[in-house]
This record gives structure tokens, sequence and C-alpha cells, in this order.
């Protein structure tokens, strides 16, 4: 098992929408333990695959940090999403940064496991906001684009002081 080198912002592949895995034998148990071991070495509850230069539809999370709850997300969409909150957000790509983020409170998501097999679930609260702070990383957006212009130069000013 290896700590895999987190990407910061502005690096370009943090920008890209990845790509759908359709070739489920890339998906090596090596690179999933080791997505998981650098998730938590960096004491994140999710890491999307385009964070460490792979832009491929992939994406762990472990909302209760918890070791072997880990869940694994590979092509998600969200189906439905309701509610509204606001709530605090850090993002291992973009480090020292927090930013107030507006979700949805509940949501329904489709993904496939790791295997390839598709499946439907429901999340809220805190696990809704981590697959929708994952899900954009998918799609290419950070943190930093969720954010108002004046909001975003503070967090930028700050950042670069890191
Ligand atoms: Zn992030």
């Amino acid at each position: 098992m290896s700590v895999l080198k987190v990407l910061y912002y502005p690096e370009p592949v943090l920008k890209q929408k990845a790509k759908a895995v359709t070739d489920f034998t890339k998906i090596t148990s090596e690179l999933i333990r080791d997505m998981v071991e650098t998730m938590y070495a960096k004491a994140g509850v999710g890491l999307a695959a385009p964070q460490i230069g792979l832009s491929q539809q992939i994406a762990v999370l472990c909302p209760s940090m918890k070791k072997g709850e880990e869940r694994f997300l590979i092509n998600p969409v969200i189906l439905e999403a309701t509610g509204e909150e606001i709530g605090t957000e850090g993002c291992l790509s973009v480090p020292g940064a927090s930013a107030e983020i507006r979700r949805a409170t509940e949501i329904k998501f489709q993904a496939m496991d790791l295997k390839g097999k598709t499946f439907t679930e429901k999340a809220t609260g805190f696990y809704a906001r981590v697959i929708q702070h994952e899900l954009d990383h998918l799609n290419g957006t950070l943190i930093i684009d969720r954010v108002d212009f004046v909001r975003r130069q503070q967090l930028l000013s700050t950042y670069k002081l890191i």
C-alpha cells in the first residue's frame, strides 16, 4: 500500500470532467487500496481519482472515517436532489481553504460498484454532502468554483500564502 501524491489547484486534471469507467479491470485492488490509504493519510472523508491525477469517474468516501466503512462510487450520477443546507467544506486539493457551500440535504444517486454492478441509493445530511463534493470533482468543479467572486478571491489569496 502506498500513499499517493494529491494534486492541488490549479492542476489542469482537477478542472476536467473525468471519463466514465468502461473497463473495470483497470480498477485494481491496488488502486483502490492506495486511494483509501491516501484519503486516511490526509485525514479526508473522500477522494476522487482526478485528485491523484487519474481522470476516471472513481471516488472513495468514508464520512464516518471508520476503517472498513468505505464506500466506492464508480460513474455516479445524482437522480434527485431535495432540500438545501449551507455547510463548511474543505478540500485536499485546496489545502487550507474552507468555504461555506450550499448543498442538497437529500439525494438519490446511481453508481456502479467496483465490479460494474449498478445500484441506486439515498443519502442525507453529511453523507449526501460528501457525495456531492466528490461528484463535483468528477465533473471538474472545486469548492472555490462554488462560492461567489469575492469569496473566491479571498480563498485564493489565502491559499497562495501557504
Ligand atoms: Zn475535494
